[in-house]
Parts: C-alpha cells; structure tokens; sequence
C-alpha cells in the first residue's frame, strides 16, 4: 500500500489522513486534497479523478492556478486514450479486440500494446510463470470481479479449476515486435493486464506532464506512484508505504524519498472474499490455478518505470516472500515483503536494493 505524499507532511495526524482514504487500493494521498477535481496553493497545483474503476491523484509544483482546468482535461482524455487501449470492460479497446480475435491469425496491435505485452512477457519468464496476464478466467472463478455473486460460493471443484486452466497460459499468446503483430495459440485466451497496465499509466501521465513542461510532478493511480523533480528546492517529493492491514486505519510505515523513480505495491488486504470461512486473495498462483496463499501481505517495488514497479509488484505477490526474494534479488529489483507474524504484527524483509534505499532514509 502506497500513499502519496509531499515533503514535510509527515507528522500530520493519523486522524487527517484517514479522512483522505482513497478507495480502490486504499492509498492515502496526504496532500490536501480538495473535493472539486482540482485546486492549488503555493505554485503547487493538485488534480484529481477516476479512471479504470479506481481514483488518480496528480501533484504538479510550479504550475500556476490558471492552468488547472487545461492539465485536468489534458489527463482525463489521456487516461480516457489509455481506456480505450486497455480496458477489459467496454467491447471496443485493442485489448477486447485482441481478446476476440480468433486462433492463429496474426493480429497487428498497436506499438503502445505491444510496448506492455513485450514487458509483461519479460516478467512471466523472469518469474517463471507467476506473472500471467491470461489468468482471468480462474480470477473470476474465484469469485472476483464485478459480476461475482455476493455473498461467495464455495471454493471451485478441482474438475473446474482444471478445466479453465487449459485456457490459461501466457505463452499461448506469440507475440513479434518486429511487425507489431500477435498470435493467439487459443481463440478462447483472455488477458487481462490490471496488473500492470496501471502502472503504464501512471508512466503515460508522468509524460504527458513533461511533454508540457511541468517536470515535477508525482502520479498516483490506484496505488501505484511515479514521482520526478521534487516539491520545492531541496525538498523532495515523498511516498509513504502503509502497514499492510485490512480496515480504514492508515499507518504511513515507511516514508520514502522519491526523486525520479516509481513505486507500486501488490497486497491482499483489501481485496479478498471469505470462502468457506478462509481469506482468499484475489491473485491466482498460475501453477495451482487457486489465490496465492501465504503470510505476505503486500510487496512494494521501486523501479524506474511505474510499469514495471506495477508488474514486478504482482508477480512478487505471487510467489511469496520466500521464493520471491530469491528472484527478486537475482533480477536486480528493490522490493519490500511485508509478512504477517503470527501475533498480528508485520515483519519486513527487503533486497539488498530496497535496503539500500531504506538506510539512505533513515
Ligand atoms: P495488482 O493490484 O497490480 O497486484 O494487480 C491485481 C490484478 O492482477 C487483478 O486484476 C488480478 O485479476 C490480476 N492477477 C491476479 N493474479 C495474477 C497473476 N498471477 N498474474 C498477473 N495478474 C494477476
Ligand atoms: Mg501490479
């Protein structure tokens, strides 16, 4: 769990950022932020919205007030672009289209498609197949999503985990750069990219606000957070990671300095369902086609592109801790496990990069 925060707000009382809960992940954006979908103070310019069933926050310094309703429109219609290349919930994006498309006829996407889908490819392979995009399917029959019965049923048979399994796999898909083009080896291969386009998006805004001049800046989508420049000389922007725990109480556990860099966090504790009286997440481990089940709670990653943070961040969720760090340290990430304890308490286990960043904050 991420929050966004500036410079120097760290001592402002729990009480005031609780009233700042963001639903979707649960970010907590500690800037005042108004009601409107803007406002501004100080050559400090905030704006705000929805998109992709969540909420974004974006901070601007050096931005004067009158240019408020220009940036707003510019982001929603970039993020609006972005929908309409991304989502899985409206029949016509290039992700629905490519979803539809039938079997073994090449398909030519866009290069921004395929950008993702080259990067999502490198995170299934370097984390030996927990990344994977096509595991909707099992996510639905786990009960998530907006047409998941409430309350949940009970756990699928192993027949039918099975049986949608067969459906699932990311290199079912072949994808050649070189022509822009896609091979589904499946007609019935259906990806999803919640678990990074997100983050792609908070890289998209970041550019969009350089292409305009304004270099400092933080982005925050959903949880995941892209910062550049900083608030004020000598004053850099900063991002909090929240204890990991289910609720409304919001506890900045690490504040970090972020310069130019990203961060995304992937945790179970706010999305999750009782099944049969057991805590389900809503991230699939592909090898058993069941939600990951073990004591980490959420795993941040802090990385140059918010892309890849966002991906990094899922796949780690999904191994877990224990295999996580292994293949975090092999592929030269800083990641941050939190680990439920038993008594209730959190312990953290970082890499040798994430500790890096701790001890230059401490
Ligand atoms: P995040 O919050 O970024 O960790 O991503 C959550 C999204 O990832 C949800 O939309 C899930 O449907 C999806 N998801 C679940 N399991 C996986 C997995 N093993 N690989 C990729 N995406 C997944
Ligand atoms: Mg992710």
């Amino acid at each position: 769990m991420i929050s966004a925060a500036e410079s120097g707000t760290r001592s402002r009382p729990v009480v005031e950022l609780v009233a700042l809960l963001v639903i979707g992940c649960g970010v907590i954006a500690l800037a005042r932020w108004g009601h409107a979908g803007a406002s501004a103070d100080g050559g400090i310019l905030r704006l705000q919205g929805s998109a992709f069933g969540t909420t974004w926050h974006v901070t601007v310094a050096g931005a004067p007030a009158g240019e408020r309703e220009q940036l707003q429109a510019a982001l929603a219609a970039e993020l609006e672009r972005l929908d309409a290349v991304f989502s899985v919930w409206r029949d016509d994006s290039e992700l629905a289209r490519l979803n539809a498309h039938p079997a073994n006829e090449p398909l030519t996407i866009s290069q921004e498609l395929m950008a993702v889908l080259v990067l999502a490819a490198r995170i299934h392979r370097g984390s030996a197949g927990a990344f994977d995009p096509s595991v909707g399917p099992l996510v639905r029959l786990w009960g998530f999503g907006p047409d998941a019965p409430a309350p949940a049923p009970a756990p699928p048979s192993q027949d039918a985990v099975a049986a949608v399994r067969a459906r699932v796999g990311f290199d079912l898909l072949r994808l050649d750069p070189g022509t822009c083009t896609v091979v589904k080896e499946r007609p019935d291969l259906e990806l999803g990219l919640g678990a990074i386009a997100k983050g792609h998006a908070v890289d998209a805004l970041s550019e969009l606000l350089v292409r305009r001049g304004k270099a400092s800046h933080i982005v925050e989508i959903g949880g995941e957070v892209r910062a550049r420049g900083h608030r004020a000389p000598g004053r850099p922007w900063r991002v909090g990671i929240q204890t990991p725990r289910a609720g409304s109480a919001v506890e900045a556990r690490i504040a970090l300095p972020l310069r130019d860099g990203a961060v995304a966090t992937s945790g179970d504790y706010r999305n999750f369902r009782e099944l049969a009286g057991q805590r389900v997440s809503h991230i699939i481990d592909p090898t058993t086609g069941a939600p990951v089940h073990h004591r980490t709670a959420s795993v941040s990653v802090l990385a140059s592109s918010c892309a890849a943070a966002d991906g990094w961040a899922t796949a780690l969720n999904v191994l877990g801790a224990q295999r996580g760090l292994t293949v975090a340290e092999r592929e030269g990430l800083a990641a941050l496990f939190i680990v439920r304890r038993s008594d209730g308490g959190f312990d953290e286990q970082a890499t040798t990069g994430f500790a890096t960043v701790l001890e230059e904050t401490r």
